[in-house]
């Protein structure tokens, strides 16, 4: 039986919160209640839950393309209160797009025997992406959730999600 976590996506308050540094925009908030939904699944086939936050220092280079966002201590780079981690799951922080670039995220999962992440979270068409991008470049099997994703950028949103399913063998449903 292959072992599953459920990757939970930079679901912070500044990218899903109308107020946030980089809000994504009104889709955000059915996305919240999908991915309510599936955390419940999976606490209840007890996959473990691991958090993958955006967790930028203040002078971040990321800030030349992007808002600044995310920052370390600020209420903008905390989970949505409908989301909040329960102890024992883990978090994961990450600097990059992808959630593996340089982080505890593919030794934890090794630790945890796991060989298949279901993805969910925002935004599609980039640290989705790219998290699942470098999942595959590592012999995991992916899931991703098409309703628990969402992006400020539709036709963006819908491009990840075709690149994930025919140019990185991910199954999206
Ligand atoms: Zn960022």
């Amino acid at each position: 039986m292959p072992k599953k976590a459920l990757i939970v996506i930079d679901m912070l308050r500044d990218f899903v919160e109308p107020d946030g540094k980089l809000y994504i925009g009104p889709t955000a908030k059915g996305v919240v209640e999908a991915i309510s939904r599936e955390i419940e699944k999976a606490r209840s086939c007890r996959w473990p839950i691991i958090y993958v936050c955006d967790t930028h220092s203040k002078d971040d280079p990321e800030f030349n393309m992007f808002p600044p966002h995310c920052i370390i201590g600020t209420p903008g780079a905390e989970v949505v209160d409908e989301l909040k981690p329960h102890p024992g799951d883990k978090i994961i922080p990450k600097r990059r797009y992808s959630g593996f670039f340089q982080t505890d995220l593919d030794l934890t999962l090794r630790e945890l025997d796991i060989d298949e992440v279901v993805l969910v979270g925002v935004c599609t068409n980039i640290c989705n992406l790219y998290t699942a991008a470098d999942a595959r470049m590592l012999n995991y099997k992916v899931t991703a959730l098409r309703d628990c994703m969402s992006s400020f950028d539709e036709a963006a949103h819908k491009f990840a999600l075709k690149e994930m399913e025919q140019t990185l063998g991910v199954t999206v449903v």
